[in-house]
């Protein structure tokens, strides 16, 4: 019999989970949710670590998946993170496991997580000035990001990628000074377009700063050209800065899609299977586990869950719908 993969009705085969450890988060960006928070999940909806680490299980064993990425909301505030981290690390064959995650704490818990086998971090910052750091998060706490990033600089979770989002008059200007700084720091920096996800509906196409945009900024200081390091799945375009080894990656999501090489699917903190961050539809998989289901049966849900994934997010269309949860809640 052949083996079950995770494939859509188009051929594309996903191999990278994303999972959501918890929508809650100890930011507050601008682009991602209001001031005062949002509704969290009630704590008996989120799956226990025990859950977390079957499912995973079942995804990397059964059904194909060979990455694993942590994300959330903010999975640092998850109290069972490292011992997540390790018994994925335990898995045969064993996934490449990253995180997702804004830094903060992070030199807390990175060399523990380095020694429980996470592979690498992916950190979100959109400015190194204090100030518009403080603007687009609400919170003071530039500092404790950049000591996070060291840390795990440290503990050998490298290369460490940056991930940021440029908003119209507040940190457009910054792009070039955060490069800078990036390639000094030895971390590999990507701009994301900014994507319709954020909890209070704010997103503007006409407000968007896009790659082209952010290209050209660009330009006016470095020199750049596309790296000869085919793309794949991966959904930044890189190019070399200044003749390399140093990069930039653009994000696109928005203007220059990549869905039709789409590898990804998620799983949100309580245990609903996403095929893409843009679905209107979920598949329970938390009912069927606490009513008892078999990993078999498990897996058969989770294959059948892919079949409606959709062939493009539709971003630009006139029908496009923006997805009931938001980025902290899905995974991003
Ligand atoms: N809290 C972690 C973090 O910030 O990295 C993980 C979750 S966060 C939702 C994941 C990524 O989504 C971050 O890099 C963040 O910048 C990005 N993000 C959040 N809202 C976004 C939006 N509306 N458009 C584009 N990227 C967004
Ligand atoms: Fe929190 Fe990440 Fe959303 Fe910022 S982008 S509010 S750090 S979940």
């Amino acid at each position: 019999m052949r083996t079950p993969v995770l494939e859509d009705r188009y051929g594309r085969i996903a191999t990278d989970l994303r999972v959501s450890l918890t929508d809650r988060c100890n930011l507050r960006c601008s682009y991602c949710m209001p001031a005062e928070g949002l509704d969290w999940l009630p704590g008996e909806e989120v799956l226990t670590d025990d859950e977390v680490v079957r499912l995973v299980g079942i995804a990397v064993e059964r059904l194909g998946v060979r990455e694993v990425r942590f994300t959330g909301g903010e999975p640092l505030v998850r109290r069972g993170l490292v011992d997540i981290v390790a018994r994925t690390a335990a898995l045969r064959p064993r996934p490449e496991i990253s995180l997702t995650t804004n830094a903060l704490g992070l030199a807390r818990t990175a060399s523990a997580l380095a020694a429980a086998g996470l592979d690498r971090v992916n950190a979100s910052l959109d400015t190194i000035q204090a100030d518009t750091f403080e603007t687009i998060t609400r919170r003071d706490r530039l500092d404790d990001v950049l000591e996070g990033l060291q840390a795990a600089r440290e503990a050998g979770l490298g290369p460490v990628k940056i991930n940021a989002v440029l908003l119209r008059g507040v940190n457009d200007t910054h792009a070039a000074e955060l490069l800078r700084w990036s390639i000094r720091e030895g971390f590999h920096l990507r701009f994301i377009e900014q994507m319709p996800l954020d909890a209070q509906h704010d997103w503007s196409r006409a407000e968007m700063i896009t790659a082209d945009e952010i290209l050209a900024t660009l330009e006016r200081e470095f020199t750049l050209t596309p790296a000869a390091e085919p793309r794949g799945s991966a959904p930044a375009e890189l190019f070399e800065v200044d003749g390399g080894p140093a990069t930039v990656g653009i994000i696109a999501s928005v203007t220059r899609p990549f869905c039709g090489d789409c590898d990804r699917v998620r799983l949100t903190a309580d245990g609903q299977v996403r095929n893409c961050l843009f679905a209107r539809e979920e598949s329970d998989l938390r009912g069927a586990l606490r009513g008892g289901a078999s990993d078999e049966d498990l897996a058969e849900r989770w294959v059948a869950a892919m079949l409606g994934k959709r062939a493009g997010h539709g971003i630009d269309d006139a029908t496009f719908l923006q997805p009931t949860r938001p980025m902290s809640a899905i995974g991003g």
